[in-house]
């Protein structure tokens, strides 16, 4: 069978790709913004035979999926849909950061049904960014489950990058959901909703200078100095990226995942404890980076509790523990 995989040059669709390919069950096609990127993957995967990478320049572009899928989308059985901005410097949070996401999904979703009629499922990376309530506050002590969705408007969308973020998920996800009905499609959808994925890149290569987005809160400890104050204490759920590619993977093939919004989520961590478990285990950094994270406010909605066991069983197998995924991503940092 053949995955067709958006923004494969990503940090989590790279470990996807690389479990579709170690599991020699699947041929992956994957998109990519330029021709520049797609020769940097490929030398990436050593040219693997069962890896073909095709150009779909920007995400915002109506019907921007259209030319590649007209060409190659009857030979894919599988549509994984990962490319969305995660870009919280952007400037102009409509143009860079809503946009893209809503009219990424909506085009790649419109170019399965017009031309791939032999897909068999849709698997959309959302986030808890679309779960969370932006308006609830740091203490209050809401749950999240399958069924929460971000009640956050486009106006709120508008007020700062998170905010951005957080209704860029929200929106992109909803319209999936209702195109999917209003379609009539005859495959079905699986939703993946992340907390924060930490761990490291696929390959060395993609680790030098600035990492992806979520990955920054533990390079902001690696660089931090002792007795450093100005270090945000971020707390939140995690999940390994490892175990993101898993899930996503099981999904192509579990049936028990059809029609579900799966919430991907170990457990809670804080910067504190990034900065404890550098401290306790690796000697090269020990006693060099800060020791206690100043407490600042965390984003909106994000010290919500998190009750993800309906998606846990279904998973069904034992997360990877954050000491391991701090540990693994700050080797790869040092290394590189
Ligand atoms: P990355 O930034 O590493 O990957 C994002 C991918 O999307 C890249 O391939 C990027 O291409 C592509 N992309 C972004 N904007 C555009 C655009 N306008 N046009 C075309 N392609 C675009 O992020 P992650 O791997 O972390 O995220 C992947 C998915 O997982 C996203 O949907 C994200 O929202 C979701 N997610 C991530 C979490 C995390 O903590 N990392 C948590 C929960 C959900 P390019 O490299 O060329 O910019």
């Amino acid at each position: 069978p053949t995955v067709f995989i958006s923004g494969a040059n990503g940090f989590i669709a790279q470990h996807i790709i690389k479990q579709l390919l170690d599991s020699k069950t699947y041929k992956v096609v994957g998109s990519v913004r330029s021709a520049a990127e797609a020769e940097k993957l490929e030398s990436d995967f050593g040219n693997h035979p069962d890896l073909s990478l095709v150009i779909v320049e920007d995400l915002s572009k109506p019907n921007a999926f259209d030319s590649v899928f007209k060409e190659h989308g009857a030979s894919f059985d599988y549509i994984l849909h990962t490319a969305s901005p995660v870009n919280f410097a952007a400037k102009d949070l409509e143009k860079d950061v809503i946009v893209p996401a809503i009219n990424g999904t909506k085009s790649i979703f419109q170019a399965t049904v017009k031309y791939a009629p032999n897909v068999k499922k849709f698997v959309q990376t959302s986030s808890v960014a679309a779960m969370v309530n932006v308006n609830s506050s740091n203490t209050t002590k809401e749950v999240i489950t399958e069924s929460s969705w971000n009640p956050i408007t486009f106006e709120q969308g508008l007020e700062n990058q998170l905010n951005a973020y957080l209704y860029s998920k929200t929106a992109g996800e909803k319209g999936l959901w209702e195109l999917h009905k209003s379609s009539n499609a005859k495959f079905p959808l699986v939703v993946i909703n992340p907390t924060y994925v930490f761990g490291p890149q696929a390959f060395d290569s993609s680790a030098k200078g600035s990492l992806n987005a979520s990955n920054e809160v533990i390079s902001a400890i690696v660089q931090s100095k002792l007795n450093d104050d100005n270090v945000t204490n971020v707390k939140g759920g995690f999940i390994d990226v490892r175990d993101v590619a898993r899930a996503q993977v099981e999904a192509i093939s579990n049936s028990n995942f059809n029609g579900r919004r799966m919430i991907l989520d170990n457990r809670n961590f804080s910067s504190q404890e990034v900065a404890d478990i550098i401290n306790a285990n690796i000697p090269q950094l020990k006693g060099k980076i800060a020791k206690d994270v100043t407490l600042k406010e965390v984003g909106p909605g994000f010290s919500a509790n998190i009750d993800s066991h309906v998606s846990k069983e279904l998973l069904g197998f034992e997360f990877i523990d954050f000491p391991k995924t701090v540990i693994d991503t700050v080797d790869q940092i040092l290394r590189v």
